[in-house]
């Protein structure tokens, strides 16, 4: 369950931070989910609302960003969004790891997080 533990994760990054600040309850959290984690949304929002419950966290916004995956090509320096090739199999458009310019092999540089961008609470 790889939404499940970083859900987990981000309520826990949230609720220390709430804490912190001793906020009473927690309002709206954004978060932006880069493409490349490969996370589903839905998922995320089903194991945000389980695992906050029992929280201070209970019944808050969650805001759901995604971040497009970045490359960039050590051949010739191209950097941006990934190729993309249409899956026969899959039927879905699926990145390559080919540079869209030269065709050499390009590396992943972002869309591989995911972050907290802003937490809204009561203080
Ligand atoms: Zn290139």
């Amino acid at each position: 369950m790889h939404e499940g533990s970083i859900t987990t994760q981000v309520v826990k990054n949230v609720l220390q931070e709430a804490n912190k600040r001793n906020a009473k309850k927690v309002v709206e959290v954004q978060l932006v989910i880069g493409k490349l984690t490969f996370l589903n949304p839905e998922q995320v929002r089903f194991w945000y609302e389980i695992l906050t419950k029992d929280t201070i966290m209970k019944g808050s916004r969650l805001i759901i960003e995604e971040s497009e995956g970045v490359v960039k090509c050590p051949k010739c320096g191209y950097e941006g969004d990934f190729k993309y090739v249409d899956d026969p199999a899959m039927h879905v458009p699926t990145p390559t790891l080919n540079c869209p310019k030269c065709g050499g092999t390009v590396e992943m540089v972002g869309g591989k997080d995911c972050l907290i961008k802003n937490i809204k609470m009561m203080i």
